[in-house]
C-alpha cells in the first residue's frame, strides 16, 4: 500500500496545497499545532532523512530553498518559524515519507517535548 503522502502527491486524497513544482509539494497539516502549520515534502518517496542518498541532494536542496520562500509568502519573515523533521519512530515520525513541518504564528519553547 502506498504511503499517505504519496497519495497526496498523486491526488488520491485531497489536501490544501499551497505550493508545488516538479520536485516538491507544500500543503497544510490536517492537525495544525500552530496558527501556521505547513508540511513540505519531496514528490519522490523517501521514507526518512535516514534513507537519503547523494542523488537526493538536488531535490533536498531545492526543498530547503522553497521553505525559505514560504517563510516570506506565509507572512513569517522577520518573525520566526520552527522547522521540524521527526526522523524515525523514537523522534515521533508517524508518516514515513520525508516531510518538514513549518510552524509559525506563535512563540515556541526549547527544548521540544
Ligand atoms: P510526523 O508525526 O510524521 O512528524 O508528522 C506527520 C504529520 O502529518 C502530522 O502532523 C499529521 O497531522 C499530518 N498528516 C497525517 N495525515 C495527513 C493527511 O492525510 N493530510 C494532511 N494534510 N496531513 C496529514
Ligand atoms: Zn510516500
Amino acid at each position: 500500500m502506498k504511503c499517505m503522502f504519496c497519495k497526496i502527491v498523486n491526488r488520491e486524497i485531497s489536501s490544501e496545497i499551497i505550493y508545488e513544482d516538479d520536485k516538491i509539494m507544500a500543503f497544510y497539516d490536517i492537525n495544525p499545532q500552530a496558527p501556521v502549520h505547513v508540511l513540505v515534502i519531496p514528490r519522490k518517496h523517501i521514507a526518512s532523512i535516514a534513507e537519503l542518498e547523494e542523488d537526493d541532494c538536488a531535490v533536498m536542496g531545492h526543498l530547503m530553498v522553497k521553505i525559505s520562500e514560504l517563510i516570506t509568502s506565509l507572512g513569517l519573515a522577520g518573525r520566526g518559524v520552527r522547522i521540524v523533521n521527526n526522523c524515525l519512530a523514537e523522534a515521533g515520525q508517524s508518516v514515513f515519507h520525508i516531510h518538514f513541518h513549518v510552524l509559525g504564528g506563535r512563540f515556541f519553547t526549547w527544548p521540544p517535548g
